[in-house]
């Protein structure tokens, strides 16, 4: 072997060496982050060897289709195909993905996402009528502005209560033109709503041109620095990243979404019902715990290894929907052409916490969304009960809010592994007190749950440039996930109904 080749493989083995240091303070705690189960994807297929072939074969375990990942574009997926044999393959104890909901006494709350926009596409609400999903209307305020200690907190600060924001007349007046110009986005227009995100050749010249520059350089250029850096504050909590980093296309759907006229939906406890009820309506095809360590497309169909309880299996099927992130995707199937491993490559992601805040005393019912000041860890707070009576029971706190601490990509998924969850809860206490100087005495306690790999990043030129080939099939394997649309709800759910069309067509072959 060249020395070079030696050289390299010592460099690698040392990186992993350090990065196993580095991650025993969290893990000896017995720590198994809340979130995703990231030690076992990082010894299971980070970390493993490129490919361990089964020594014996397992029994013929045979379908029509597979689906690896069971977050909810791999259930809708699923749920497009469940007249044909369909077996979903999840790495959790529980599927759903970011879409689920978990219990604090009587009262539940959300792993990580809160709220979904209004359902207009019609693939979504058919699937959202036959399931029988009801949403509940976000009453307003669905936003209110704290502007630091003394100053209080002014509710619809874009709306209602713009002039009571302590900003210039020019910040004001920026203000207004940019409520008035979320509500007509929100109606359509050049812009449209997405997803789904058009095929390159039907962006039209105004999505083109909003997809090539940064959320940050569009606020920044049309209504100056201080709308920016709220743009800052709002991306970082969405996306998990600043506003210089995201498509100027994707802030501003976002934006007009959670500011313009429309209002958004949610649920007791979040939108984790819709995985509930997807995963209800597969019963039986949905197996848990299941961790896909491979998948093999071959000419007559595509083989899939796993690991399940500690033991190695095996599947078949005629064709597959790749439901797992791009950093996994690229990791696990085996065989792909170059131009969709670059694709997959071009992927970037956020890392992220949520601290879920229980308090033993009702602290905040003002508005749906509380945008703090730049000074908090935390970007906003969501009280989980707004809009609707408070669960009691044993053990059940008075209220929860659900705080959203963006830490960036690489470098914050660095800081992330060093930092025990209880230094993530102190300073979301700090934050707290800063906004609610009585929360010393009314918190109950917080649980903070990891997402390593949060969102995939629409970066400027993303969805017009790799995402067709990141979203494109290859043989019998067909690629879903928000990677594919825009890191939405909305945007899983669709990239699961298209790629469980592509799957139907190459199982029939
Ligand atoms: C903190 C946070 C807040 C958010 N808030 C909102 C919100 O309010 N509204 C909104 O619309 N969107 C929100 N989002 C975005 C949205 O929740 C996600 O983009 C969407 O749920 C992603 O769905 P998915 O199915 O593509 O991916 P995931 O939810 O990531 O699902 C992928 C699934 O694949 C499984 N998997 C991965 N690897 C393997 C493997 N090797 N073998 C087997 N299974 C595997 C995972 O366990 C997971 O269940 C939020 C996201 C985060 C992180």
């Amino acid at each position: 072997m060249p020395l070079e080749e030696i050289a390299k493989i010592a460099r690698m083995t040392m990186s992993k060496l350090v990065f196993a240091a580095m991650m025993l303070p969290v893990f000896a705690r017995g720590g198994v982050f809340q979130g995703e189960s990231c030690q076992r994807c990082h010894t299971g297929i980070r970390d493993a060897a490129p490919r361990r072939r089964l020594s014996v074969p397992a029994k013929e375990d045979l379908h029509d289709v597979i689906v690896v990942g069971g977050g909810v574009a791999g259930l809708t997926a699923a749920y497009k195909l469940k007249d044909l044999d369909v077996l979903v393959l999840e790495k959790e104890d529980a599927a759903g993905g970011k879409v689920r909901r978990e219990l604090w006494g009587h009262a539940r709350y959300p792993v990580a996402a809160g709220y979904m926009s209004q359902v207009y596409l019609k693939d979504i609400a058919d699937i959202f009528g036959a399931l029988d999903i009801k949403g509940d209307v976000i009453p307003e305020p669905g936003n209110s502005l704290f502007s630091g200690p003394g100053k209080g907190i002014v509710d619809d600060p874009f709306g209602k209560g713009l002039e009571k924001l302590s900003e210039p007349d020019d910040v004001k007046a920026a203000l207004k033109r940019l409520k008035a110009d979320m509500d007509a986005m929100g109606k359509g227009g050049d812009v449209g709503q997405v997803p789904p995100v058009p095929a390159p050749e039907q962006m039209n010249e105004v999505q083109r041109a909003l997809d090539k520059q940064s959320f940050w350089d569009y606020m920044d250029g049309k209504y100056g620095r201080r709308v920016a850096e709220f743009s800052d504050r709002y991306s970082k909590s969405l996306f998990g990243v600043e506003a210089r980093k995201v498509s100027a296309w994707t802030g501003l759907v976002y934006f007009s979404a959670d500011f313009g006229d429309g209002a958004n939906i949610t649920w007791d406890g979040g939108p984790g019902v819709i995985s509930e009820k997807l995963a209800q309506a597969l019963a039986g095809s949905v197996r848990l715990g299941a961790l896909v360590t491979a998948v093999i497309p071959d000419e007559t169909g595509v083989t899939v290894e796993y690991e399940l309880r500690g033991k190695r299996a095996r599947a078949r099927a005629k064709s597959v929907v790749v439901a797992v992130p791009s950093f996994v995707a690229k990791r696990i199937v085996v065989g792909l052409p170059r131009w969709k491993k670059d694709a997959l490559a071009s992927t970037r992601y956020s890392a992220y916490a949520v601290a879920i805040v229980a308090l033993d005393k009702s602290l905040y019912h003002q508005s749906f969304d509380l945008w703090s000041d730049s000074t908090t860890v935390f970007t906003d707070l969501e009280p989980l009960d707004w809009g609707r009576t408070p669960e009691t029971g044993p053990g059940t706190p008075a209220q929860i809010l659900e705080a959203f601490v963006p830490l960036g990509e690489d470098d914050g998924r660095h800081v992330f592994l060093k930092t025990p969850d209880e230094k993530i809860a102190a300073k979301v206490k700090a934050g707290l007190e800063r906004i609610f100087p009585e929360a010393k005495s009314a918190l109950h306690g917080i649980r903070v749950i990891r997402w390593g790999h949060a969102m995939p990043i629409d970066y400027p030129g993303y969805l017009s440039d790799k995402r067709p080939n990141v979203m494109k099939a290859v043989g019998r394997l067909s690629f879903a996930g928000v990677d594919t649309e825009m890191p939405c709800i909305e945007g899983a759910m669709v990239s699961g109904v298209r790629a469980a069309s592509e799957a139907r067509a190459s199982a029939s072959r």
